[in-house]
């Protein structure tokens, strides 16, 4: 039996494991995915790497600051850029004095954060928990192929919303720790990457767009700028506002869903846009938190020791998924020692 089951490779999954490991726990992560990493993710295409979850990492406290200093220092990460620029009714604009900080990228990927991350903790991937179970002493995990994973305390970092079905049962004792969860909001996204022709007017000022008041676009990302020498052609990231994509979430041609958003960035920024030579769509049903807890994370010993995490619980970026993973180590350590 293990001391710790973790559920979910994301960054709060990994860096709790990390702690618990260092701590002396015996702990196995679980993930449902085949790669690792969570919403930090991306894709192989066309010989490079797609960022199409998380954009950009902003570090604002003193304990991510040196954690992103340290992957700096190994090259998993590198300054990207200070502008995020605005776009709107007026037009494009460069950003503020004071909201030029550093944002920073991983030159081979986001997922390059949790491969190094996961180092030796071990990890069953294409895993899903799809149900649990107590004993007096020890919990029951199922997987999707059916196998029982024991063990004494759980720290699970799954979206709360994919938490609620798995948990809700085991927890109705815990009737003030599901109305937590409950109260958590996750808005969808719809994500298109697209390559483009070399002969195309590359943008030279910007790396990053905010979309201010668009009913279809939230963000723009030439993501090929984060890693220049690796890519041959310019490719674009586009993201959708959360009321489009609840709207285009069940359209069951995922080109189709995507189309609008390289529509309507042709309109705003140039024509060419509209027109990659190649994309691909993701969709996001659990992309953003739009209502957090404003907790660093959430605690029982009812039943056994279970503990949840994630960015929903402290905020809503790869910030606060660190800080709640963070959290979550120390709680399952307290609890296992009581
Ligand atoms: C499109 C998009 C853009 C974003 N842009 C930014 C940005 O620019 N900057 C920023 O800081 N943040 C951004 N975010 C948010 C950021 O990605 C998240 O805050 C952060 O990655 C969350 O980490 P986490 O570990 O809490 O959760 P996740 O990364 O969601 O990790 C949870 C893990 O649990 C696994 N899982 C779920 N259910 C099960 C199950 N039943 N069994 C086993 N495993 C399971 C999942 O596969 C996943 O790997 C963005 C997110 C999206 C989707």
């Amino acid at each position: 039996m293990k001391d710790v089951i973790v559920i979910g490779a994301g960054m709060a999954g990994l860096i709790c494991a990390q702690q618990l490991k260092q701590a002396g726990l015996d702990v196995t992560i679980v993930e449902k995915s085949l790669g690792l990493g969570g919403r930090m993710a991306t894709r192989r295409l066309q010989g490079t790497w797609v960022d199409h979850g998380a954009q950009l990492i902003a570090a604002k406290s003193d304990n991510f600051a040196r954690f992103i200093r340290k992957l700096q220092e190994k090259g998993i990460v590198q300054e990207w850029t200070r502008n995020v620029y605005q776009l709107s009714n007026s037009g494009l604009v460069p950003p503020t004095d004071d909201k030029r900080h550093p944002r920073y990228c991983c030159p081979m990927g986001m997922t390059a954060i949790a491969k190094h991350l996961i180092n030796e903790i071990p990890v069953l991937t294409n895993t899903r928990i799809v149900s649990v179970s107590h004993t007096e002493t020890k919990w029951q995990l199922k997987t999707t192929r059916q196998e029982i994973l024991e063990t004494s305390a759980i720290v699970s970092t799954i979206p709360a919303p994919q938490f609620l079905p798995i948990f809700e049962e085991v927890l109705a004792t815990a009737p003030s720790f599901l109305q937590a969860v409950q109260s958590v909001k996750f808005a969808p996204s719809v994500t298109v990457m697209a390559g483009y022709s070399t002969t195309n007017d590359i943008p030279l000022e910007w790396q990053a767009v905010q979309c201010v008041d668009d009913p279809i676009l939230n963000w723009i990302s030439y993501d090929s700028s984060k890693h220049p020498d690796k890519a041959d052609q310019p490719v674009f990231v586009f993201q959708s506002t959360a009321e489009f994509a609840k709207q285009s979430m069940e359209e069951p041609d995922l080109e189709l869903a995507g189309k609008p958003l390289l529509n309507q960035v042709g309109r705003l920024l140039s024509k060419w846009l509209a027109n990659p030579e190649w994309w691909q769509v993701h969709r996001w049903r659990y992309a953003l938190v739009e209502e957090s807890l404003g907790v660093s994370c959430l605690s029982t010993a009812i039943p056994l020791s279970l503990v949840c995490a994630g960015d929903w619980c402290a905020g809503k970026n790869i910030e606060a998924a660190y800080q709640s993973g963070i959290a979550a180590a120390e709680s399952a350590i307290e609890l296992l020692r009581n």
